[in-house]
């Protein structure tokens, strides 16, 4: 029978179900010696994902990454959008490509593009999660 486990692990692993730190819980049967590695958050919804085939963990993603994407593409072409204007850019047919990768470099050097990157983490996380709780038909 599977069940949750606190375990430690040397190894880098990542939540199964939502791809952030697994907070050192594994889920499934203490002889195979094989665990799901869940986050704290995930780790009540750990025995929906069990036996579930590959190809539908594959759809749940595919929909988390669109979503994720739909949810910071606004943010990210406001913000450069307001670079190139902050730059004194007011018609973009005038925008140089080198002009256009400098501000794009600042800001990744300024952090932005990190932030960027933790919302999309984070939305795909709330997206596999939902997912998997809901019980979403993979298809
Ligand atoms: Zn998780």
């Amino acid at each position: 029978m599977s069940a949750l486990f606190a375990k430690r692990t040397s190894e880098p692993e990542i939540c199964t179900i939502c791809a952030r730190a697994h907070d050192g819980l594994g889920y499934g049967k203490p002889v195979s010696g094989k665990f799901l590695w869940v986050c704290l958050e995930c780790a009540p919804i750990a025995k929906r994902i069990e036996f579930m085939k590959q190809k539908d963990i594959d759809h749940y993603e595919r929909v988390a990454i669109s979503t994720a994407a739909q949810k910071i593409v606004q943010g990210v072409v406001t913000e450069v959008l307001e670079a190139v204007f902050r730059d004194g850019v007011t018609d973009l047919n005038t925008l140089q490509p080198e002009q256009f990768d400098m501000l794009c470099e600042r800001m990744a050097v300024e952090g932005r593009m990190i932030e960027h990157g933790k919302e999309f983490l984070l939305a795909y996380a709330a997206e596999m999660h939902g997912q998997v709780s809901r019980g979403d038909a993979p298809f």
